[in-house]
């Protein structure tokens, strides 16, 4: 029996467990929590279906993540990494942000995104009415790009690198199915696409990837070193343009936000 066979084989038994409950009172309940229990309405066919379907995909990106763990496609980055950083976030997301590959900080912590231009991600996502853990988040290369011994700091990652391992998130994209892509900076765009114009002339509007509507703005990194409201905003529009195609809310505090007074 697969490990998914096996978890959906548990879920069913507690789903049965529970039905068994509210039909009699085994040893060691108590009334007031049988009462309790007996009040809690059953659980929806939708919501057992979300639930297994969010079973399948955590145990499919499980396994990916196995395999890319050990992946020596480029010699050179698995030689230098000390982890492989696969991705986070909801395996159910309805957006998913893409970016270029782990810096050093990522490649320390095993996760994407995180240090300064992870944390101003972060305040982007809850910007939007969302938490980092509604999304899902993961860059074109899984590994560190090499830097020579010695020398700190982060290179772009080169275009075979990445044609190397775009099938690995192709794999995940395929997974997780999200609504919208978000490609954060040039490089993780030509890394998708093989697209090769500026940001400026690419941002708002809309490309294809797999299918799935893609978005371009600037690497939040970008913000870090051009921080001007005016920049901020064409971020801030982009992402307006996403919570306008996910159908969320956008108040009026929001659509002002980083506007020139
Ligand atoms: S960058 Fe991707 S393809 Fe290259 S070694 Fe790492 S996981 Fe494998």
């Amino acid at each position: 029996m697969s490990s998914l066979q096996q978890t959906t084989a548990l879920l069913e038994q507690s789903l049965r467990t529970r039905r068994d409950l509210l039909g009699a009172a085994p040893t060691g309940v108590t009334r007031e929590s049988l009462d309790r229990l007996k009040k809690t309405p059953p659980p929806q066919k939708s919501e057992i279906s979300n639930l297994k379907s969010e079973i399948s995909r955590t145990a499919q990106l499980a396994a990916l993540r196995e395999a890319v763990s050990t992946c020596r496609k480029c010699p050179h980055l698995a030689d230098f990494r000390t982890q492989t950083v696969f991705g986070t976030g909801n395996p159910n997301a309805d957006l998913m942000f893409v970016g270029e590959a782990p810096g050093a900080d990522e490649d320390k912590r095993g996760e994407p995104f995180v240090g300064p231009a992870g944390e101003l991600l972060t305040k982007i996502i809850v910007a939007m009415g969302l938490k980092r853990e509604d999304v899902y988040i993961a860059n074109v290369l899984k590994c560190r790009p090499d830097m020579p011994k010695g020398s700190t700091g982060n290179r772009p990652p080169a275009p075979q690198e990445m044609e190397n391992c775009l099938p690995y998130l192709r794999e995940q994209i395929a997974i997780v199915q999200p609504h919208i892509l978000v490609a954060l900076g040039k490089v993780a765009m030509a890394g998708l696409t093989g697209a090769e114009e500026s940001m400026s002339a690419m941002r708002g509007r809309w490309f294809e990837f797999a299918g799935i509507p893609l978005l371009p703005t600037y690497h939040p990194s970008y913000l870090l070193r051009n921080g001007t409201n005016a920049e901020k905003r064409k971020v801030w529009e982009d992402m307006m343009l996403v919570m306008e195609k996910l159908g969320l809310p956008i108040s009026a505090k929001q659509r002002g936000y980083f506007q020139e007074k």
